[in-house]
């Protein structure tokens, strides 16, 4: 445990650059509070803040999935979280966390793999591991914390009561973006392909794509349709309708994006023409980059 401690300061001052990058920084020192949420009577959700705050942002929503064998996490929220997370877990079961999944590369899903040591089974899609080998948290000695198990297109973890589907569909806020379906609870965990009710976050650099976004919920929709309760990447928990109109929502941004692009609009110009008010509860403040990320991504 001391050594696991040790090395999660260490790594700690080093995975701070990577975060910044993309999201806020890790909270100072002080209290750290995560809320925890009972889906059902083996599911929890650790909550997510919406980024934005540093002091209070934790990292993205964590599933809790208390299976016969242990427990598997989905994500594990911003470095220096970790034994809040424990915490938390321990506060709902006595069985040891046995695998992690990473729904894709960010800070705010990966920061503590290294808290929980390498005996933990680490599961994510191949292009997640690509993607978190190149972060600072993941190099040298650490690269221990990296997903030891990958996968292509879909994958099953356990069986029966017990087991975990892993879907992916190609290209959105990453370019490996796991859905995580616990099919005997009928709930799925989306990870930042809906991660809250706002434009989209591409993160080109690591692949993403708004203009695949909408396709790729697509076949979401299509293919897995065994859900009734959709815990979202940032936000409260969801429903099936709702990650429904968020896609129409995402098809709808990229396709007035392209028309703008061609009648030669400025994106500060077609963002101020975009209207979110035929959406139920949807913001406008990412808006301007997910129509930027579909010029950027459209120009030669
Ligand atoms: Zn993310």
């Amino acid at each position: 445990m001391r050594r696991v401690m040790l090395l999660g300061g260490l790594l700690a001052a080093g995975s701070l650059s990577v975060v910044a990058a993309q999201q806020p920084p890790a909270a100072p020192a002080g209290p750290k509070v995560i809320d925890i949420l009972k889906l059902k009577d083996n599911l929890y959700v650790l909550t997510s803040s919406t980024p934005g705050n540093a002091a209070t942002f934790s990292g993205g929503n964590v599933a809790v999935f208390i299976t016969d064998n242990g427990v598997t996490l989905v994500d594990d929220k911003l470095a220096g979280w970790g034994q809040a997370v424990l915490d938390k877990v321990k506060s709902v079961t006595n069985k040891p966390i046995t695998r992690i999944i990473n729904t894709h590369t960010h800070g705010d899903h990966t920061g503590n793999n290294n808290f929980f040591g390498a005996s933990v089974e680490i599961v994510a899609h191949e292009n997640t591991k690509t993607n978190m080998a190149k972060m600072d948290a993941f190099k040298g000695e650490n690269a221990r914390y990296l997903p030891t198990k990958v996968y292509s297109d879909k994958t099953s973890l356990g069986s029966g009561k017990d087991r975990i589907d892993l879907y992916y569909f190609g290209a959105g806020h990453t370019s490996g973006d796991t859905f995580v379906v616990f099919p005997a609870l009928r709930v799925l965990h989306t990870g930042d392909m809906f991660a809250w009710k706002d434009g989209p976050l591409c993160d080109r650099n690591n692949g993403g794509s708004c203009v695949a976004f909408p396709r790729t919920l697509q076949k979401l929709i299509a293919e897995v349709k065994n859900v009734d309760t959709v815990i979202p990447g940032h936000s409260p928990m969801q429903t099936p309708k709702d990650l429904q109109e968020y896609q129409k929502f995402t098809a709808d941004l990229l396709s007035y994006a392209v028309d703008q692009m061609k009648a030669g609009k400025s994106a500060d110009d077609a963002t101020a023409g975009f209207n979110v008010d035929k959406y139920s509860g949807y913001k406008k403040e990412r808006v301007r980059g997910a129509i930027q990320a579909v010029y950027d991504e459209l120009k030669k």
